[in-house]
């Protein structure tokens, strides 16, 4: 039976239910934790982040994958508290969200060491949480091409996938060709990764999202509702039809490949996030805008429940 780690556990995929594919619980660039300006009580964090967890519970949500990964806030802890109030699965990642958020030990590491540390928290746990990661975390450093520590972390992470059969998130699908040449060396199916931010508002125009589709690679359209119509909207916004109508016209072609989510922080760490946007627009706007551009309840669930759980799958 195919299954999916979860912080509190392994679960059969079957019992995933609708997945939020990319997420976080609270994200921060590394060091945010030691500028006090920023410090919340506990109780302020779960303030935060329980009515929006329950709200996703209630709107049918069974899955929360937390994409944060090492050094930029993860703390597992108090994800797996998180999930037993809730009731939401919640999946935590290894692996970092781009060499320019790795700290000084890390970036100096090995691809062997990255890939050991990578592979300990998928088969053993992180740290002594007794949690194990059910997705590794890659990504592209600022400034749009992979650097040597990128492609490092990416050559650890194939690597890690292979051993254990987890798969790969990736922030960014830009400098695609470098990442699948590399998951090419290392023998790893490219159905096992899924390039990310596909859709936002720097990137989409960069991304060579069909490509990677004919390569094998997953897509993710994992930043709905950075929109520009929000009140105070992010370098990285995007027109909400703009983006929608990108997104039909992939599922058009590549349904099995596609996946979408809104990569909302429930409690930002260390700056004051987006307002107005959580991991509820995926059913408050994001659904309904599908269903209103005439996409069927067997795409839905196909983009929502199937592909995710193929994907989570651990393959071995
Ligand atoms: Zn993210």
């Amino acid at each position: 039976m195919s299954r999916v780690n979860t912080v509190l556990g392994p679960i059969p995929a079957e019992e995933l239910g609708v997945v939020a594919i990319h997420e976080h619980i609270g994200y921060g660039m590394p060091g945010s934790e030691l500028d006090t300006r920023w410090w919340k009580s506990p109780e302020e964090r779960y303030e935060e982040t329980v009515p929006k967890l329950r709200q996703f519970h209630e709107y049918g949500g069974g899955t929360f994958v937390d994409a944060t990964g090492i050094c930029n806030g993860r703390d597992v802890d108090y994800y797996k508290s998180l999930s037993a109030k809730t009731g939401v699965h919640i999946v935590a990642c290894t692996g970092f969200v781009g060499g320019d958020t790795a700290l000084p030990h890390f970036a100096r590491a090995s691809v062997d060491y990255l890939t050991r540390q990578f592979v300990h928290e998928i088969t053993v746990g992180i740290g002594t949480t007794g949690a194990r990661a059910g997705v590794i975390k890659v990504g592209v450093s600022r400034g749009g091409r992979m650097t040597d520590l990128d492609k490092r972390i990416y050559r650890a992470a194939a690597r890690a996938a292979l051993a254990t059969g987890v798969p790969i998130l990736t922030h960014l699908a830009i400098d695609a060709e470098n990442a699948i040449a590399i998951f090419a060396e290392e023998g790893l199916a490219l159905d096992r990764v899924l390039f990310g931010h596909a859709d936002d508002g720097v990137n989409a125009e960069k991304t060579r999202d069909t490509w990677i589709a004919e390569q094998g690679g997953r897509v993710g359209f994992d930043t709905f509702g950075y929109e520009t119509e929000l009140e105070d909207p992010p370098f990285w916004a995007r027109p909400r039809q703009e983006r929608l109508d990108h997104f039909l016209r992939f599922i058009g072609k590549h349904l099995d490949k596609a996946l979408a989510s809104a990569d909302a922080n429930c409690s930002p760490l260390g700056w004051p996030g987006v307002k107005g946007h959580t991991v509820n627009y995926i059913f408050e706007d994001l659904i309904p805008d599908l269903r209103r551009a005439g996409v069927d309840e067997a795409t839905i669930t196909r983009l929502f429940v199937e592909n995710p759980a193929t994907f989570l799958s651990i393959q071995n």
